[in-house]
């Protein structure tokens, strides 16, 4: 009896594991004409200098949309696209599209500050480097106003060159952001000796912040830690009037999350931005 069980309880393991790896496939081969087909859109989601309540910027995410599939989340097909050689096509679309959307956003409020996210499989190709330099000058843009981010758990490990790399962007002037801070297992003096211009405190650690006495803890000594490195803080995931309150109170510099806004299609973007920018503090406004 207990060989039955065993092997039936075998069979549902492989039940279920063939349905992750249909859908895998389905996802890959989608993947490789989702670019050719114009199934990807940049998203933007505001952050807030919390010192001043004006907009900053805001960061872009990816979003792909397939006729079968439907809305298919970055944190599934970003790790499918890297394991599956595809990573770097979509790293340049979204450069592409980023930096003529900052462009665009540009004309209007000169001192927007775009993220990007950077999968950690790309960031040392020298490609990538060319590509921003040659983008940056034929759109005359300041690359001041243009931060990589990249997931701290790219920063663990085989990496040797992570420093050179990040030291030849920041001498570009383009900016490095440490993303998703707090869960990796990057030592502090690895981080602080690699050199970076912003900590993102991940939203896990922001999102119940007010249940949270531990997430308090760990959201104020990062926010102390970073600007004793000489960096900013950002805040992700910030869904309440009272969790904006207590990271303000904390010092840390930018916020972003549902409570200022969900990621937004470019052209809802900039009708957000218009509006925000009438007003003098972005906060205030919210919590009417
Ligand atoms: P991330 O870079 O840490 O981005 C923040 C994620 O938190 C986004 O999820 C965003 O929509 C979500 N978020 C923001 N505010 C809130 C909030 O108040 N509450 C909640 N519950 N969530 C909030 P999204 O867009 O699904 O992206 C997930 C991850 O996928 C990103 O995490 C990033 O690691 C990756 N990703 C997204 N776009 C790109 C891209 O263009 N390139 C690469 N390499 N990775 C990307
Ligand atoms: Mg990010
Ligand atoms: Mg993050
Ligand atoms: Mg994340």
């Amino acid at each position: 009896a207990t060989k039955c069980a065993s092997s039936e309880r075998w069979q549902l393991f492989d039940v279920a594991n063939s349905v992750v790896s249909e859908r895998r496939l389905k996802v890959t081969s989608a993947l490789k004409t989702a670019l050719d087909k114009g199934e990807f859109a940049l998203y933007m989601q505001p952050q807030i200098n919390l010192t001043t309540g004006k907009v900053h910027g805001c960061e872009g995410l990816l979003r792909w949309s397939h006729p079968d599939l439907g809305q298919v989340p970055p944190d599934e097909f970003i790790p499918i696209a890297e394991s599956s050689g595809m990573i770097y096509s979509v790293t340049e679309w979204v450069i592409e599209q980023g930096l003529r959307y900052q462009k665009q956003i540009v004309e209007q409020f000169p001192s927007h500050v775009l993220s990007l996210n950077i999968s950690g499989k790309d960031l040392s190709k020298r490609e990538l480097t060319v590509q921003l330099i040659t983008l940056i000058n034929e759109l005359n843009l300041n690359p001041r106003q243009i931060i990589l981010e990249i997931t701290e758990s790219v920063t663990i490990g085989k990496e040797a060159n992570l420093k050179e790399v990040v030291d030849d962007y920041r001498r570009i002037g383009i900016k490095v952001a440490i993303d998703d801070f707090g869960t990796g297992y990057s030592s502090l003096a690895y981080l602080s000796q690699l050199g970076f211009d912003e900590l993102k405190i991940d939203k896990q650690f922001v999102m119940n912040i007010e249940t949270s006495r531990s997430n308090q803890t760990i959201c104020k000594a990062t926010c102390d830690m970073a600007h004793s490195l000489g960096s900013k803080v950002v805040a992700e995931g910030i869904e309440s009037l009272a969790s904006y309150t207590r990271l303000q109170g904390y010092g840390c510099d930018f916020g972003q999350g549902y409570f200022i806004s969900k990621p937004l299609a470019m052209s809802d973007y900039l009708v957000w931005l218009t509006k925000a920018n009438r007003v003098t503090d972005v906060k205030q406004h919210l919590a009417r």
